[in-house]
């Protein structure tokens, strides 16, 4: 019998290169070996977007299109909407006692989230909600539910994961063995940084570059990108290593070496290696473009994909939560 994988997307905005290059390579290799179930993580995403609905709802139908414009396919693939599935509400109800709120504080993900979302939960944290701090909770049942056993994702979920694994292991210790174990799965690029020079690309953090994006935003976006400082005139030897236009030639593969050396040298103008990287990746992004505009002229299609997707989520949630129930001893005939 095949093994379940499950990973998870917020629908806060568009795919970014991030995503790319960081988890969505091991959701095509997984999809024919594995029973795959990717939410679309709309309850997660109200968590710190509660006071903008309309991003999310817009959101989950881009970020499934976009899936299925980088090759993800939906006769393999059941795409969900987490709202849809109130067994995970459920479960994360069950989940929340054996979690203390000392942990959560102290899960690395959500201390670096907490920071970067200053003007909503305050400069150290003081109007964090209960939502917010609970989503780790909440993210354990989305894995649980689907019996997920392999989890594709980028390095900032590790914390994430670890903190399902201790859910799972209380549970079992104390309700008797019921719940999987999950495993991550990482890419070789684990994380990708954003254009600012930032550790991380995000939909959230303003240094994205989305795979919808058109080549003068690309140009745009590429021609602000932090460099070498101390590269000023054209002919100034620089250090790529300090330079995140580099850094995109390695993860896009683009005459690395001659960029490299070039760069060294004082060989290479920083306008004219950007112009080399846009059109990089504008190369890569025209095939998934042109494939995505078939899903924005279909959009029936992709409800149908949500909604076929959906059906088969609720039949698995609903198997786990009956199992849980039992464990829990709150199965009741009536
Ligand atoms: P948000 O800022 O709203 O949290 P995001 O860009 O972090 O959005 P998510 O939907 O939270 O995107 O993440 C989806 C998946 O993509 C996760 O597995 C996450 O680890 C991975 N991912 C996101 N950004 C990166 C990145 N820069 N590098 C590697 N993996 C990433
Ligand atoms: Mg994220």
């Amino acid at each position: 019998m095949k093994k379940n994988v499950l990973t998870g997307l917020r629908p806060t905005g568009n795919l970014h290169l991030g995503h790319y290059f960081g988890a969505c390579g091991n959701y095509l290799k997984l999809q024919d070996d594995y029973n795959f179930f990717l939410e679309i993580a709309d309850v997660q995403a109200l968590t710190d977007n509660f006071n903008n609905p309309e991003k999310v709802r817009k959101n989950t139908k881009e970020i499934t299109m976009d899936l299925l414009a980088i090759g993800v396919d939906p006769n393999k693939v059941n795409f969900f909407l987490q709202s849809q599935i109130p067994e995970i509400a459920e479960l994360t109800v069950y989940y929340s006692n054996l979690v203390t709120v000392s942990r959560l504080q102290r899960n690395p993900t959500v201390k670096t989230e907490m920071a970067q979302k200053k003007e909503l939960f305050g400069n150290n944290g003081e109007s964090i909600t209960y939502g917010f701090l609970g989503y780790p909770v909440s993210q354990a049942a989305d894995i649980t539910a689907f019996s997920g056993e392999l989890i594709p994702v980028g390095e900032d979920q590790l914390p994430l994961l670890e903190q399902c694994r201790e859910i799972v292991r209380k549970f079992n210790s104390i309700y008797g063995e019921t719940l999987i174990e999950p495993e991550h799965l990482l890419s070789d690029t684990k994380r990708v940084k954003g254009l600012d020079g930032n550790e991380k690309m995000g939909k959230s953090l303003g240094n994205a570059i989305f795979l919808v994006d058109s080549e003068d935003t690309i140009k745009e976006k590429v021609m602000k990108a932090v460099t070498d400082p101390n590269k000023i005139k054209k002919d100034d030897k620089a250090n790529p290593d300090v330079c995140m236009v580099y850094y995109y030639h390695k993860l896009l593969n683009n005459n690395v070496e001659k960029v490299c050396s070039e760069c060294k040298k004082g060989e290479r103008g920083c306008v004219a290696c950007k112009m080399e990287l846009v059109n990089a990746i504008n190369k890569l992004l025209k095939p998934i473009q042109e494939k995505r505009k078939y899903y924005e002229e279909h959009p029936e299609e992709v409800d149908r994909i949500l909604k076929e997707g959906t059906l088969k989520a609720q039949e698995e949630a609903k198997e786990t939560v009956k199992k849980v129930k039992k464990a829990m001893m709150i199965d009741y005939d009536i």
